[in-house]
């Protein structure tokens, strides 16, 4: 089954309700969002009442809480720990977004592995892996997706390798997968045009049964940029034919499909391009 939706917003008035109504009037089964500002860490108490509101609307539209996904904001960063304080930090409100996942009934929350900033790929893998098994002590029942990065500035996680390290130091396998990003992978240096081979090498090095989330965009630049700047589906090098290849792979299928593609002016274009992916016809008239 195809599970599409996009990015959405979750505002302090009505949380969930409000996320899930921006997702039905795209048409979308599914939905991603932050509890508040990806790039800060104000975040309000969730309220219980409205949650309830939505997971019921959520049933009468055959929406399943689990393909529902959150994202961790960006200044989470696991990988760097030469200031102590801030390393700290992290891991605490790491474990909070956990607890607020729990508390809605989210089960996969996505986060970027982090930035070595000068430490190097290695001790920014061991600084993650210390850190995720330290959050994982808590038990909770959510599971942390790795993103895939594009491999921007000091990155890590930015190929199947250094995926398969993190997780093989993760002691607790049940709370750690891999959400597949098209346009980090593209930038990443993976051709997507040809997604089997991309797929047959995640498989024999970690596993698809780790990839619970697949965020679909296409990407402003080159193959190998490494850049991370993401486009509107058909719009970018990657193409639309062969991202409709990747939401239709039989191998992914019932994985939840996540856009992150950009606004068009003030407007979202997620209606419009969850047409195009179910009808599996490029809209050239969207910008
Ligand atoms: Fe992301
Ligand atoms: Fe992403
Ligand atoms: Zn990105």
């Amino acid at each position: 089954m195809l599970i599409i939706g996009s990015h959405v917003n979750f505002s302090n008035s009505d949380q969930l309700l409000g996320a899930l109504n921006q997702a039905l009037s795209y048409d979308a089964n599914t939905f991603m969002f932050y509890t508040g500002a990806p790039q800060n860490t104000l975040r309000s108490k969730i309220d219980d009442g409205t949650t309830s509101k939505a997971l019921e609307k959520m049933k009468e539209n055959n929406i399943d809480i689990s393909n529902v996904i959150v994202h961790a904001p960006y200044i989470i960063n696991l990988a760097n720990n030469k200031e102590e304080s801030k390393y700290d930090f992290s891991i605490n409100f790491l474990k909070q977004e956990i607890k607020r996942c729990e508390q809605i009934g989210i089960k996969y929350l996505v986060l970027h592995p982090g930035s070595h900033v000068g430490l190097g790929v290695d001790e920014g893998i061991s600084n993650i892996i210390f850190a995720l098994n330290k959050v994982n002590e808590s038990n909770s029942s959510v599971v942390i997706l790795l993103e895939t990065m594009a491999g921007k500035g000091s990155e890590v996680g930015t190929n199947f390798d250094e995926i398969k390290r993190i997780i093989d130091g993760v002691k607790d396998k049940t709370k750690i997968g891999v959400c597949l990003d098209t346009c980090h992978l593209n930038d990443a240096g993976y051709d997507i045009s040809e997604f089997d081979k991309v797929l047959d090498e995640f498989d024999k090095k970690i596993g698809l049964s780790y990839v619970h989330c697949v965020h679909i965009n296409d990407s402003k630049n080159i193959r190998g940029a490494h850049k991370d700047r993401h486009e509107n589906l058909g719009y970018g090098t990657i193409g639309f034919d062969n991202l409709i290849n990747v939401i239709y792979n039989d191998r992914l299928d019932n994985i939840p499909k996540i856009l992150e593609t950009p606004w068009i002016g003030e407007y979202p274009p997620y209606k419009e391009e969850i047409e195009m992916i179910r009808t599996k016809t490029f809209n050239g008239n969207l910008k």
